[in-house]
C-alpha cells in the first residue's frame, strides 16, 4: 500500500483490513445531505457505483425543514424531506448504494483509503465528504420537538412563514445579526436574544441591526425553555435575565437559533487542513490537501450554506473523482 502523504510504504496491521483489492471501492460519499445525493448521482451515472454512508443525520439540513421555496425547479416549492428522499431515489435509480452508518475513523495516508464504520471496515480509491454542518442548537427540554414548528435554525429557509408575526432570534454573531436582519423583511419585530452585553458580531452589522426600527434587543437573557409541544407552535419562551436570576414568559410565534454551526469533520482533524471553527479548507472549489479526497457542502462552506450550492459543490467533487480515477487508470 502506498502513501499519498508521505510517499513510504504502509502495510495494513489490522486483521480487519485484509480484503482482497476486489473489495476496495472506487468512491465512497460520506453524507447524505443535498452534497452527498448529487455527488452519488453524478459518480452512479458515471458507473462508479458509490457507496453513500448516509451519516448521524440522513438527509441532513433539509430533512430539518419544511417547505422549501427557494431550489430552482419546484414552482410552488417543496417539503425539505420529499426533495431529499427525490434526490437519493434518483441516485439509487443509477446504482447508488446507501448504508446507514456513520464514519468513525479515517485513515486518508495509505492508498487505498480506509473508513472505519464502528467495527465494520470500508476501503476506497477517493472519498467524497459531505458530511455538512450540524446548527447548534440550545438543548432545551421542548426544543427538538418544536423544530420546523416555530423552532427553526434557518432564517432564509423558514422566515416567509412568519410574515406580520412577532418573533425572537437567539445569539449575538454575525449570523443572528444576519438573521434577524433577514427576518424583519417578514417580521413585525424580532428580538434578539443574546446571553451577554458584548457581542461577537461585526461592529457593522451590529450597528445595522441596533438601528433598524423592527429589531429590539433583550441582552444578559437566557432562553430555558421553548412552549408550546403540545400545540406543535411556538407559543412563548421561558426566559432568565442573568443579572438578577428572574424567569419570566415572552410571547413569542418563533425562535431562530443564530448560534452557530459545527461542521462535521472532527473524524479527519487530525489528517486534512481545517479553519479555525473546525471547516474543512478546499482549494479550487472541492479539493482537500488529499489527492483523491473532495470535501463539498457546509462541511468546507461557512458563507453561502445552501441547499443549491451544497448540490453544486457536491456535483463539482463527483466530477473530480470521475477524473482523480481516470487519470490513475481506474
Ligand atoms: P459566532 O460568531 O461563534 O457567534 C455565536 C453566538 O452565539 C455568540 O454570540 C455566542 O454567545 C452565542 N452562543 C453560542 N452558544 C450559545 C448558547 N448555548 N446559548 C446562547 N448563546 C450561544 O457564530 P456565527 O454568528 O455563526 O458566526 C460564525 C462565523 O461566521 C463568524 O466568523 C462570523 O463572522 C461569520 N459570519 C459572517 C457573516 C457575514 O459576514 N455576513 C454572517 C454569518 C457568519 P457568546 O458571544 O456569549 O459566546
Amino acid at each position: 500500500m502506498i502513501s499519498r502523504a508521505g510517499g513510504a510504504e504502509t502495510e495494513f496491521k489490522s486483521d480487519n483490513l485484509t480484503e482482497s483489492m476486489d473489495n476496495v471501492r472506487n468512491v465512497v460519499i460520506m453524507g447524505s445531505g443535498c452534497a452527498g445525493h448529487t455527488a452519488a448521482l453524478y459518480t452512479a451515472r458515471a458507473n462508479l457505483v458509490p457507496l453513500v454512508i448516509e451519516g448521524h443525520e440522513p438527509g441532513g439540513q433539509l430533512s430539518l425543514t419544511t417547505l422549501v421555496e427557494n431550489f430552482p425547479g419546484f414552482p410552488e416549492g417543496i417539503q425539505g424531506p420529499e426533495l431529499i428522499a427525490n434526490m437519493r431515489r434518483q441516485a439509487e435509480r443509477f446504482g447508488a448504494e446507501y448504508k446507514l452508518a456513520h464514519v468513525t475513523g479515517a485513515d486518508l495516508k495509505a492508498d487505498p483509503f480506509t473508513l472505519h464504520l464502528g467495527k465494520e471496515v470500508v476501503r476506497t480509491r477517493t472519498l467524497i465528504i459531505s458530511s455538512g454542518a450540524s446548527a447548534r442548537w440550545l438543548g432545551l427540554a421542548n426544543e427538538q420537538a418544536l423544530i420546523g414548528h416555530g423552532v427553526s435554525s434557518c432564517a432564509t429557509c423558514d422566515g416567509f412563514f412568519f410574515s406580520g408575526k412577532e418573533i425572537v432570534v437567539v445569539g449575538g454573531g454575525d449570523s443572528a445579526m444576519e438573521e434577524a436582519l433577514f427576518l424583519t423583511r417578514f417580521a413585525t419585530k424580532v428580538t434578539v436574544i443574546h446571553r451577554r452585553d458584548q457581542f461577537r458580531a461585526s461592529k457593522i452589522m451590529l450597528d445595522r441591526a441596533q438601528k433598524h426600527e423592527k429589531v429590539e434587543f433583550l441582552t444578559n437573557t437566557v432562553v430555558e425553555d421553548v412552549y408550546d409541544a403540545s400545540k406543535k407552535e411556538v407559543t412563548a419562551l421561558k426566559l432568565r435575565d442573568l443579572r438578577n436570576g428572574k424567569n419570566w414568559e415572552f410571547p413569542t410565534s418563533a425562535m431562530f437559533l443564530g448560534i452557530g454551526h459545527i461542521p462535521n469533520a472532527k473524524v479527519f482533524a487530525d489528517q486534512l487542513d481545517t479553519d479555525q471553527d473546525g471547516y474543512l479548507k478546499t482549494t479550487n472549489y472541492v479539493f482537500t490537501k488529499v489527492p483523491g479526497v473532495y470535501a463539498c457542502g457546509d462541511v468546507q462552506d461557512r458563507r453561502y450554506r445552501q441547499a443549491i450550492t451544497a448540490a453544486g459543490s457536491g456535483c463539482m467533487a463527483a466530477l473530480e473523482v470521475e477524473k482523480f480515477l481516470e487519470d490513475q487508470g481506474h
